[in-house]
């Protein structure tokens, strides 16, 4: 029987190599020296939340960043030995690992299932040459073409890749030849993000100089659809705006995300969500080792915001496929906070944007290509 207080936990390795050009996460380069002091501030931490909230039970774990295959495959494996001291980890729960190519071999791929790594998703980000240098990625195609190989001798059992589109001198058909390899790798996952440009990354101020074309959003578009039709048609349908799956391979720990779920978040930056109330890591990795040596390292709790929780947790549930439902928002932040937002979901409703069935909201396919534009009125 699922215990209605599981989270998932989720834990922030914030080395890096270099800084890719679009990136802004919270990592760091040049210090992976500095790994297994970081694996001991984790297990510190670990054991500060079990002392605090007690051995509460999880379903998944984690590991994104930064570069959680870039650490010694020891790190993980004591990390993971950390968390099921920490919480009572369901049998068969979730244990992700993200990864870039140039990382995953056949010795780090025995090495994380060890640890018990039974989910990797890799960052392939683009399957052409033009693709990574746009991207100010490492690495090659054949370094992605391998590590996919390796993962799958390896017996990993679900296999995920992420891909940017949009990136500047991509075209249409261009993305449309990325998307045939990568189905062609017969990943269970795919992800697609479409290059950001709002953050000020190295590579939005390379297009702000003029040295790169600015990406199209109306480009941008068709080449969401183009993936919708194509992964969909490959047996990968959508079940959340930025996410494909077999059946049973969707990633059961962002689901948590979307869903409004409770988690736990450890290292830098990680963000939790327990017993209702939020609160979020200090961002530089050495202000984080501090405090996690001085005990519970969380800065100050968010304060109790219902109206601002139920706008966000309305969001997070449309960016997925099966949509919201509406009742248990209400019962959990306050009827107020949801009459506020139904003009606006009325007018989604209408303009075909969105389909309501009962107390469950969805968004349409239209209203998945323009979803950014509701959520700020929704927010
Ligand atoms: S590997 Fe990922 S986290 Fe690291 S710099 Fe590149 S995009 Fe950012």
């Amino acid at each position: 029987m699922r215990d209605d207080r599981s989270l998932g936990v989720y834990l922030h390795v914030p080395f890096c190599g270099q800084r890719c050009a679009y990136c802004d996460f919270a990592i760091v380069t040049g210090q992976d020296r500095r790994a297994p002091a970081f694996a001991d501030a984790l297990v510190a931490e670990l054991g500060a939340f079990a002392a605090r909230f007690g051995v509460r039970p999880a379903d998944t774990v984690y590991f994104g960043g930064g570069t959680p295959s870039r650490v010694p495959p020891e790190v993980i494996e004591r990390a993971v030995a950390a968390v099921r001291e920490a919480f009572a980890l369901w049998p068969g729960g979730e244990i992700s690992l993200e990864s870039n190519p140039e990382d995953v071999n056949a010795e780090s791929v025995a090495a994380w299932r060890a640890a018990g790594v039974n989910r990797l998703t890799i960052g392939i980000q683009s399957l052409t040459g033009e693709g990574l240098a746009a991207l100010g990625r490492p690495g090659s195609v054949e370094d992605s073409l391998r590590a996919v190989a390796a993962a799958r001798t390896g017996g990993i059992p679900s296999l995920g890749i992420d891909l940017i589109f949009g990136w500047p001198g991509q075209d249409l058909p261009g993305w449309a030849g990325e998307l045939d390899r990568a189905i062609g790798l017969g990943p269970d996952h795919v992800s697609i993000y479409a290059l950001e440009t709002t953050s000020r990354t190295p590579l939005v101020r390379a297009i702000e100089r003029g040295e790169l074309p600015r990406p199209d959003p109306d480009r941008a578009a068709e080449m969401y659809e183009a993936a919708v039709e194509a992964l969909a048609a490959a047996g990968l349908p959508r079940y959340e705006i930025s996410n494909f799956a077999r059946p049973g391979h969707e990633s059961r720990h962002n689901l948590r995300y979307w869903r409004d779920l409770p988690y736990a978040g450890f290292g830098p930056s990680a963000a939790s969500y327990v017993d209702g109330t939020r609160w979020t890591n200090p961002r530089r990795f050495s202000d984080y080792e501090a405090a996690a040596w001085a005990g519970f390292p969380a800065v100050e709790a968010e304060p109790w915001d219902p109206d601002r929780r139920a706008g966000e947790a309305l969001v997070f549930g449309l960016r997925t496929e099966a949509g919201v439902d509406l009742a248990p928002l209400a019962a959990r932040y306050g009827e107020a906070a949801l009459a506020g937002r139904e003009a606006a979901l009325e007018r989604a409703v209408r303009s075909g944007l969105a389909q309501r069935d009962g107390s469950r909201v969805r968004l349409t396919g239209t209203g998945f290509l323009i979803a950014d534009e509701l959520f700020v009125d929704l927010l």
